[in-house]
């Protein structure tokens, strides 16, 4: 019988438009093989939201599987250690999978190249990505750092390709032991956490193409509405995208020729998405490092040395900082692990500029609680907010949350999440505490936004006079 190949999974849970599972199967009997990592160097671990997510798409890919007469054989450790012993174990003639940017995956790469046996090919496939991270380059060759140049250049090269169909996959003479999904405890016990999070999505394959499907009726409208955090103006496609149970050549296809106006935005935000992950190539450690050095000098208040900053940190992730939309949000992103671009840019800005606190405290709470917590897309645009990014906003332009959240009509969102306020109306909801509207149960401000507006702007000042 042919040798079997491996097909190595991370975040690319599906079996349409998967080059790896298309080009395994086209050469013999398949196993498909996801590995439990928290050990290769530099890894960053997945955070509790994720987690939750993961135990879900495995359990809908492991199902998708088995109606096809395959199976998902799961193990734990390094994964070149495990995959390399797995290919031994199996006679296995080759690993394929698809070329993720995060540091720790590409040192995985490179170590298991080494770690395979004598003769085991390990074959690498594109399908992340509108673009291969790195293969859209400016005329004189060189990797784009600002988005709008890096945009148009992609632009030129779409639409991607045409999405592959899931393969038929022949199952090898003798399947691998497998480890049990719930031995992982990925799922929250003690509190369980997660009842939001189960009312608020479903995971796999079939509900990305379900979510896919139910935004492709309301995509005209998107241009307007992705900004209004009271509707539900947006895809929610972002973790099916991280996870890889859809991919955006899919995405591409269905919504190009539908929607006009709104449809051409959308697809400008999941170019975002590429963006980010051609950052995160060229720069490694970019969640981790301002991209402006000079930000490393910043006069951040430390939450793990003053307590009053420690306590206004508390106060941001717990939804208590008395500005009722970035609180509504905040609660929204505990109960649901998940919020709205427009919100997620106002509660990061409160975080760094009202607050002053180093946007990796930030950072690393939405790598925690966002069932979408991405290694690229979430330092990408925590930099931005924080004005240290390659492509970003200015530090000294300072949103204010209760005039965003007038504008944007954010009245019926905030009476959803911040139950305390479901009693006022436009405009005191927005501002109850300086209309003298606030109700005993709910927090008084932090700091005001004017103070608070000042205190950033000084700071920056002093960065910039050195
Ligand atoms: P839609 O508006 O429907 O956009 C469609 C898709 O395009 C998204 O699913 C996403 O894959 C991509 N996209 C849209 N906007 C962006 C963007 N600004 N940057 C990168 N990709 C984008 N997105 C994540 O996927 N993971 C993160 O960890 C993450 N962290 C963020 C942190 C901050 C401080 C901010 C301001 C934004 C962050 N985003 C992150 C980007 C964006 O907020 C989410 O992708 C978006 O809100 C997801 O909702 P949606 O799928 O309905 O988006």
């Amino acid at each position: 019988m042919t040798a079997p190949r491996i097909v190595w999974l991370r975040r690319d849970l599906r079996l349409a438009d998967q080059p790896a599972f298309r080009a395994a199967a086209a050469a013999g009997p398949v196993i498909p093989v996801y590995v439990l990592d928290d050990e290769t160097p530099r890894h960053r671990k997945m955070g509790g939201a994720s987690r939750w997510w993961l135990h879900h798409s495995l359990a809908a890919l492991a199902r998708d599987l088995e109606a096809r007469g395959s199976r998902l054989i799961l193990r734990r450790g390094r994964s070149d250690e495990v995959l390399a012993a797995l290919a031994a174990e199996t006679g296995a003639a080759a690993v394929h999978a698809l070329r993720h940017v995060e540091p720790w995956w590409r040192n995985a790469d490179r170590a298991l190249a080494e770690a395979l046996p004598e003769g085991v090919a390990f074959e690498r496939h594109d399908g992340l990505y509108l673009m291969p991270p790195g293969s859209v380059t400016s005329g004189q060759g060189g990797q784009y750092r600002i988005f709008t140049p890096f945009y148009r250049a992609l632009l030129l090269h779409m639409p991607p390709p045409v999405p592959l169909p899931a393969p038929e996959l022949a199952a090898p003479a003798q399947w691998p032991a497998s480890e049990q999904l719930e031995d992982w405890a990925l799922l929250p016990t003690r509190p369980d956490w997660a009842g939001g999070f189960r009312e608020a999505w479903h995971c796999g394959e079939a509900a990305a193409h379900a979510q896919l499907e139910d935004f492709a009726g309301r995509v005209a409208a998107y241009d307007e509405a992705r900004n209004l955090p009271s509707i539900d103006g947006s895809s929610r496609l972002s973790p099916y995208l991280h996870f890889g149970e859809i991919s955006p050549a899919q995405v591409w296809h269905r919504l190009a020729t539908e929607g006009g106006g709104g449809s051409a935005s959308f697809l400008r935000e999941v170019v975002w998405r590429d963006y980010a992950a051609t950052i995160l190539r060229q720069f490694p450690d970019y969640p981790e490092r301002p991209y402006k050095p000079e930000f490393e000098q910043f006069a951040w208040r430390d939450p793990l040395s003053d307590l009053q900053a420690a306590e206004d940190m508390a106060a941001w992730q717990q939804g208590r900082t008395g500005y009722p939309i970035v609180d509504a949000g905040m609660r929204q992103l505990w109960v649901t692990g998940w919020m709205r671009n427009r919100v997620r840019m106002i509660a990061a800005s409160f975080l760094i500029k009202h607050l002053l606190i180093d946007w990796r405290h930030g950072e690393r709470w939405f790598w925690d609680t966002l069932v979408d917590a991405d290694y690229g897309n979430n330092g990408v645009n925590w930099q931005w907010s924080a004005g240290c990014g390659a492509d970003a906003n200015m530090f000294g332009r300072i949103m204010a949350p209760l005039t965003q959240s007038e504008k944007f009509d954010c009245a019926a969102y905030i009476r959803q999440w911040v139950p305390e306020l479901s009693g006022l109306d436009a405009p005191y909801i927005h501002d109850p505490d300086s209309y003298g509207m606030r109700p005993s149960d709910y927090p008084r401000k932090r700091i005001g936004h004017r103070e608070g507006r000042e205190r950033a702007l000084a700071a920056w000042e002093a960065l910039r006079s050195g």
